[in-house]
């Protein structure tokens, strides 16, 4: 007799289990790596489109205000000096830091834009109970782009440098400012509100409830690695996902290959990155280039000790702990390691967590030159050790994407 089991997989473990029901409140948590599977929605389905709509029209207003005014306003000798953010990559383009340039735009302008006007896209069509086309291909690529949306960073990154100007000059706070604080609020509450369950269910309604589909016992199963729909694997053991057409695979294709070659290269370039200067002041004659660590040491010896603190974090911890917990990774698994599986799992996680955070030093030293230009009194300049670093920071967050979780679970005693 076929015995028939409602089920869904670990998108970290990868083990094949039961959600037999959804909690009042909180998450369903994986039992054996702890990952969320599900989470419990906010705000009633039928309210739901609404709400998230209104959200998002709300983001794309402040993300127009927060883009058309100077993020503050500089007044040093009497030079007045003002940039908006567009500015600030403006600078680096025309200061032939273009890899730069093109990574300030994409994490806090260009992510942002396709994110809210692709939710836009899907969202008002269906509050009028409409699917637009290619729907489901454009709510892949806002969930792809989100994690490149950095306005939480950006934000850390604004207050760090008034900090660091406010020493040289006298600085107010510009509308863009306030508008930037509330932008990242409203984002938050976005990406909190959507159900993705529920969205994917309106947009794809062939797949509505496939999450705990009935599944004959024996068959592989695996979920699609960008909207987490479970689904058979053929002999292959590839397919498209019949819900957001993502190729899917039983593990991410040559995972270790990808992450090795991506973490070297982020190490290589950790040398530079660190020795060379990452800003440069021109003052009175006199040019000084400042490392990442000779600017934490700066601030940390003339008494700006808590700004010390989240650069020396941000910018000298977190790559540090994230190659060492990569590097850790690739070679428990390379040799199949037993060790620990469910702690290696959250390091994976935190490493997913912490990297966009290093962003920092890159907005606080582009936003630095482009306010303080007094051409003869001070002129700062980003830089070519800020370019590795941004290169880090990128090569890292690719090489946490191209690693496969599922992998530390691979070779564990045969799952019940
Ligand atoms: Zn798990
Ligand atoms: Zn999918």
């Amino acid at each position: 007799m076929t015995q028939y089991i409602p089920v869904t997989t670990c998108h970290d473990c990868g083990l094949l289990q039961q959600i037999s029901h959804m909690p009042e409140d909180g998450a369903v948590k994986c039992c054996r790596c702890a990952a969320t599977l599900r989470k419990r929605e906010r705000v009633k389905p039928e309210k739901s489109i609404e709400h998230t709509l209104a959200l998002v029209i709300t983001a794309l207003v402040l993300l127009a205000i927060s883009n058309a005014f100077p993020i503050v306003q500089v007044d040093a000798e009497g030079h007045e000096m003002a940039s908006t953010l567009f500015g600030c990559v403006k600078y680096l383009f025309t200061h032939d830091m273009v890899f730069l340039a093109g990574l300030v735009f994409l994490t806090t302008i260009g992510a942002p834009l396709i994110q809210l006007t692709g939710l836009l896209y899907i969202l008002l069509p269906l509050n009028f109970k409409r699917i637009p086309p290619f729907a489901p291909q454009i709510y892949r690529l806002v969930r792809i782009i989100t994690s490149w949306s950095m306005l939480e960073v950006l934000m850390l990154g604004i207050l760090v440098s008034v900090v660091k100007l406010s020493a040289m000059a006298t600085v107010a706070p510009s509308i863009a400012l306030w508008s930037f604080a509330l932008l990242m609020i409203v984002i938050a509450a976005i990406l909190n509100d959507v159900d993705k369950e529920m969205l994917w269910g309106l947009i794809s309604p062939d797949t509505k409830g496939r999450d705990t589909q009935q599944y004959k016992s024996g068959v592989q199963l695996t979920n699609c690695h960008n909207c987490h729909l479970i689904q058979a694997l053929s002999a292959e053991h590839t397919s498209s996902c019949p819900r957001c057409k993502a190729d899917v695979h039983w593990r991410k294709p040559d995972s270790l290959n990808r992450c090795t070659a991506l973490v070297i290269a982020a190490t290589v370039l950790y040398i530079p990155a660190n020795l060379l200067p990452v800003m440069v002041v021109s003052s009175m004659g006199k040019t000084e280039g400042d490392t990442i660590i000779s600017g934490v040491m700066y601030l940390a010896t003339n008494g700006d000790l808590p700004l010390a603190i989240i650069l020396f974090i941000a910018s000298i911890c977190v790559p540090t702990i994230k190659l060492v917990i990569l590097y850790l990774l690739l070679i428990t698994v390379h040799f199949k390691s037993q060790w620990r599986p469910k702690e290696r799992t959250q390091l994976y996680r935190l490493t997913e967590f912490i990297g966009r955070w290093s962003m920092v030093d890159i907005y606080v030293d582009t936003l630095m030159a482009a306010m303080i230009q007094i051409q003869g009194l001070i002129v700062i300049e980003v830089g070519v050790g800020a370019v590795a670093f941004g290169a880090v920071v990128v090569l890292t967050i690719l090489a946490a994407k191209a690693f496969d979780p599922r992998l530390i679970w691979d070779g564990m005693e045969k799952e019940k």
